[in-house]
């Protein structure tokens, strides 16, 4: 971090890691002001229908607008807040500011949901669900246009008020989508004991597909038995139209990825959804909630 020159240059140039253990103390102190004042942004990615090309949301991905270090990505910070107890706080800002963006797409007239990436800790904050419909009954966004991205480990915590938490959402309407799909260890029984709206497979199954290992294989079977048990599919980290056609002739039904758009601020997510409003022929039909 940054009065530790030395430390610094390992991690800076490779944002994906987290900063070694002595710059994290001081981390930790700046991150204690960043949440007291607010020094965190949120990009969008959008996600498209590979069957329209259309947008169908958005998910909400933070960035730590530092004073001196400019733009921090999350694999950086997020681990920190986890281990202090932390990432309630910031869990809490994300969904108030994504909320908030979502309920402007919504007044707009955009057919958007709003994603939000979710915290395995998070899933052992009783309050959490109270905090969320507060949070959407006071921006005005309809429950069903909200979505919760979780991590199967976070799912299967086996924890009881993990469960709740869950059940709690989903009664309320909000979409639970599972993140990074296949790269944990449980991912069938995990579709066996909950319901859960979305899948995500995740960017490495996408990244290999066609290469000659098994990824065109599993991803295919994925995609079959996700629409056996009413499950939407959305592949991450799409890079090339070959992966995009792949998908495409799979039935994938959502994608995302640097391809079809990267993160970007909200400003600029807005002007696209706008944009795309324009399509001629309209805005295909949403199937989320098995919509169509
Ligand atoms: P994720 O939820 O799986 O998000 C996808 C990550 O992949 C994002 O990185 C996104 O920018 C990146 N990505 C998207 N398309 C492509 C692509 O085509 N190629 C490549 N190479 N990468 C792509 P980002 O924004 O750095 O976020 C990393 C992770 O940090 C997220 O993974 C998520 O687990 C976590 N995260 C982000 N925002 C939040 C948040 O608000 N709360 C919590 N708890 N975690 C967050
Ligand atoms: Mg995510
Ligand atoms: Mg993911
Ligand atoms: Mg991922």
């Amino acid at each position: 971090y940054k009065a530790r020159a030395m430390d610094l240059a390992v991690y800076r140039y490779s944002s994906d890691l987290e900063p070694p253990a002595m710059a994290q103390v001081q981390m930790l102190r700046d991150l204690r002001t960043a949440l007291s004042e607010n020094q965190f942004v949120l990009h969008y990615q959008p996600k498209f229908s590979l069957r329209t090309g259309l947008p169908v949301a958005a998910e909400a991905l933070v960035r730590w607008q530092h004073p001196q270090e400019g733009l921090i990505s999350p694999a950086q910070f997020v681990p920190l807040l986890e281990r202090c107890g932390l990432i309630g706080n910031l869990t809490r800002y994300v969904l108030d500011a994504a909320i908030q963006e979502g309920a402007s797409w919504y007044r707009a007239g955009l057919p958007l949901s709003v994603a939000v990436n979710l915290s395995a800790r998070n899933l052992l904050d009783e309050d959490l669900p109270r905090f969320v419909l507060d949070t959407l009954a006071r921006h005005g966004l309809p429950a069903d246009r909200l979505i919760c991205e979780i991590t199967e480990t976070a799912v299967f915590s086996r924890s009881l008020t993990a469960s709740t938490i869950l059940d709690a959402l989903r009664t309320a309407g909000v979409g639970l989508s599972l993140d990074d799909f296949c790269t944990g260890y449980s991912s069938l029984s995990l579709l066996r004991e909950r319901t859960i709206d979305e899948i995500k497979i995740d960017r490495s199954f996408v990244s290999d597909l066609g290469t000659g290992r098994r990824s065109t294989e599993i991803v295919t079977a994925l995609i079959d038995l996700a629409h056996r048990c009413d499950i939407i599919v959305t592949a991450e980290g799409i890079e090339t139209k070959e992966q995009q056609r792949l998908l495409t002739d799979l039935q994938c039904d959502y994608a995302q990825g640097f391809l079809l758009a990267k993160p970007m601020p909200a400003a600029l997510a807005r002007q696209l959804f706008l944009d795309s409003l324009r399509v001629p022929g309209g805005l295909g039909p949403l199937r989320w909630r098995g919509g169509v």
